[in-house]
């Protein structure tokens, strides 16, 4: 990997970020220079900005964590896999957290002018034409957090060393932009900045060839798909007098189906009748399998997502 000509090489001095187009099959390498440096990242469709990175999906995906052999997905209705964590050294990374923005450092701290990851973000992307209402949801890169009771999670200090990197490969054509995160009063970087070296390679054919195979499944929609495709263009909202409601299912019809079980299911079907549910065999069966979907395809999985 190390040995491979660089596309591109950038070092991301304190108090900036930089955005930089990374095509499918392109690798965006972020490296700690000094050690203990906190990487905020947004992710766009190079070719659709209106799709991004969506750390829900991805937290809900892949849990709080993400880190090497996990997907960055984008939301509904597209809710592709953009990227692919094909390398993780320190393996500490947050999708618990927002990016910090300048009324925290205000309202928190009493500074009204302070470096913080939204308004480096902003100013980072309106390279691109994008405004500071585009900035989306952080992925924390270098980032240690840990949930610290039933309804908190904390930040604690770091201990990444220079030399210390996140590989990221895309999948199709992205925007990435990564930014020292402006926080030097929180233990998120150890109270300083320090600057991170960004650098964009060609992946291998077995590096791609690597990749688990996301299935692309009909649900997955783009703007062809949409009633409206156009991007609305001013800031007051007001609603179409024409409009007429066309949701999917509505009205809902509710529909008896019989199910013939096995033996063995049936044993599964008696086990599970909690008090819960009284004698509604069909919600104890669904709660069976909506069990066995979580067991395989939620948090802590190898990253196939869907079930083919
Ligand atoms: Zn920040």
């Amino acid at each position: 990997m190390t040995a491979r000509p660089a596309l591109f090489e950038w070092t991301l001095a304190p108090g900036t970020g930089k955005a930089v187009p990374v095509k499918a099959g392109q690798i965006l390498r972020i490296a700690q220079i000094e050690g203990g440096q906190c990487v905020d990242f947004n992710c766009f469709n190079l070719h659709d900005y209106k799709e991004f990175m969506h750390c829900g999906r991805t937290r809900t995906v892949h849990g709080f964590h993400p880190s090497r052999g996990t997907f960055l997905w984008s939301g509904p209705p597209r809710e592709r896999a953009l990227m692919y964590i094909l390398e993780d050294t320190y393996g500490r990374n947050d999708v618990l957290f927002p990016r910090c923005s300048a009324y925290l450092y205000e309202s928190a701290y009493g500074f009204d002018t302070h470096t913080n990851c939204h308004d480096i973000q902003a100013e980072a992307q309106r390279e691109y034409g994008l405004t500071p209402d585009d900035v989306h949801d952080s992925f924390n890169l270098f980032m240690c957090t840990e949930v610290s009771g039933p309804h908190a999670a904390t930040i604690t200090r770091q201990d990444s060393r220079a030399g210390d990197h996140v590989d990221l490969l895309a999948l199709t054509d992205v925007l990435a932009v990564p930014n020292v995160c402006g926080a030097d009063v929180m233990r998120t970087s150890n109270f300083s900045l320090k600057p991170i070296a960004l650098s964009v390679f060609a992946a291998t054919a077995a590096e791609i060839a690597g990749v688990p195979k996301v299935p692309i499944l009909r649900s997955q929609r783009t703007p062809r798909d949409f009633r409206k495709a156009t991007i609305k263009a001013d800031r007051e909202l007001r609603a179409d007098p024409g409009y007429v409601p066309q949701f999917a299912n509505a009205p809902i019809v509710t529909t008896d189906v019989a199910v013939t079980l096995s033996g063995e299911e049936m044993a599964l079907l008696r086990a599970a009748k909690l008090p819960l549910y009284g004698d509604d065999d069909a919600a104890a069966l669904r709660d069976i399998l909506f069990t066995w979907w979580e067991e395989r395809f939620l948090a802590g999985n190898s990253g196939a997502p869907a079930i083919d």
